[in-house]
């Protein structure tokens, strides 16, 4: 799956102190791989790249992210941006009623499914629409639409089965004038392929009813081929919008980016179900979350550009490589940890650690610990802060009651200091890079 790659791609990355452009190339030569894969159209891809690459090197990092985090948050506002995040989405019915939204697409894309659907959120917002059967080749197809009426109490206008679709859809509109609908939802014929008959057909009724809205019907599970199909339709339409359905089963998201970076057209709704009411309106956002799959890895970057102050930051690096890891240091990183929120919700959020604490049975480090943690050091001395090693057992005494712990409970934060200490030591052998990484983290 997309998430997983991308996952793989970003754990080399993590842990590393500086974004360099070797590590971008190498991140994104396999973000191209896992987008082409994933039945994205390759000039798609291409520019892409192209684009988080040119935003990625050279841009400053910001101390609070590592390196991953900070290609993972190019990556996701590159994605957001290809399918239009920030536009307006909404359906455009400014015109004399009654207005005309005229889906069309391929066969089988869910097209009188939608009709159902956009009619049902239509009267929801006070209109009045009526359905149009506009595709007269499979009299199952009217009676389908009919169906969906009767199920959703909404007039489905009633035409000669062997007539024109250009001559039902003019009825139905001279009709819906003198009944008071004020929305015309065309159900229009699809094929199986393009044909130039099927094309005609359309541009008629475009001509015939000057439909407000021109929606694309494509279903998500296609793939890379409706890239192709879109271009045609919109060159013979010049559609106004896109319905991107099926997105509740595993599609991967690919048809969702190729079509709105192709087509330049706005995704208005994607579908998420068969039933009437899982139509929702299109979130750039919410999409490029879902090609990333990783986890709210955006809420994380969120929290932690607020919380920790650059300067605090910095402070504390300096600190610490004058100091080494000291407990004093320790309690600096746990307040900077808690000011994040708590420690359990912030690393649900990392991708891959939910899942792993749902396995482990919940974490070891609750809220709680921190506080008794917290409370231990607090009631130790500058000096012994400084210097663990002055803590001999009188001392312990004297902290486990001043914090209102067990002697143990000193204990043992001793020891996972001094453990901690050890690889620390390990991690400064590395030099000013390595510790820049720690501290990402
Ligand atoms: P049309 O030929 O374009 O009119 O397509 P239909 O509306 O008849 O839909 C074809 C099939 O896709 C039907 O079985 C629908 O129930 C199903 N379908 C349509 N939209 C969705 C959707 O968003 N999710 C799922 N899971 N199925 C859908
Ligand atoms: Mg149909």
């Amino acid at each position: 799956q997309l998430s997983d790659k991308f996952d793989a791609v970003f754990k080399k990355l993590r842990g590393q102190g500086r974004l360099t452009e070797a590590h971008v190339t190498e991140a994104l030569r396999e973000v191209r791989l896992v987008l082409l894969e994933a039945d994205v159209n390759f000039k798609v891809v291409k520019d892409f790249v192209a684009a988080v690459q040119q935003r990625a090197v050279g841009s400053d990092v910001l101390k609070s992210l590592t390196p991953a985090q900070q290609v993972i948050k190019i990556v996701r506002d590159e994605l957001g941006r290809l399918m239009g995040e920030g536009e307006d989405n909404a359906l455009d019915l400014a015109a004399s009623p009654p207005v005309a939204i005229m889906l069309c697409g391929l066969q089988g894309a869910g097209k009188t499914t939608s009709c159902g659907k956009l009619a049902l959120r239509l009267r929801k917002d006070k209109r009045q629409p009526l359905l149009v059967p506009a595709d007269v080749y499979r009299p199952a197809a009217i009676e389908q639409l009919k169906t969906l009426g009767r199920q959703l109490d909404i007039p489905v206008f009633d035409s000669a089965a062997d007539a024109d679709p250009v001559d039902i859809c003019r009825q139905a509109q001279d009709y819906a004038r003198n009944h008071g609908f004020d929305t015309l939802i065309l159900d229009t014929a699809g094929r199986l392929h393009i044909d130039d008959t099927l094309m005609d057909e359309l541009v008629r009724i475009r001509m015939a009813l000057s439909p407000r809205e021109i929606l694309f019907v494509a279903d998500a599970m296609t793939g890379q081929d409706v890239v192709n199909v879109v271009e045609q339709f919109d060159a013979r339409l010049d559609l106004s919008g896109v319905i991107l359905t099926k997105l509740d089963g595993d599609a991967r998201g690919g048809a969702a980016l190729s079509v709105r970076a192709v087509t330049g057209k706005p995704i208005k709704f994607v579908g998420l179900g068969e039933k009437m009411d899982a139509l929702e309106v299109f979130h750039a956002d919410r999409m490029a979350q879902r090609i990333l799959g990783m986890g709210d890895v955006l809420s994380l970057i969120e929290k932690a550009e607020a919380a920790i102050d650059k300067d605090e930051a910095a402070r504390m690096e300096k600190k610490m490589r004058q100091d080494g890891f000291t407990l004093e240091t320790f309690r600096d990183q746990l307040q900077m940890v808690k000011k994040m929120g708590s420690m359990e919700s912030l690393l649900k959020m990392i991708p891959g650690v939910g899942q792993a604490m749902k396995k482990a049975g919940g974490m070891q480090l609750p809220d709680k610990e921190l506080k008794k943690i917290e409370a231990i050091i607090g009631s130790m001395t500058p000096l012994e802060r400084q210097n663990h090693k002055l803590i001999n057992g009188s001392r312990r005494l004297r902290i486990a009651k001043g914090s209102g712990t067990r002697i143990q409970d000193v204990n043992q934060l001793l020891k996972r200091f001094t453990e901690a200490q050890k690889m620390m030591k390990k991690m400064q052998q590395l030099g000013p890079k390595g510790l820049k990484g720690l501290m990402g983290r």
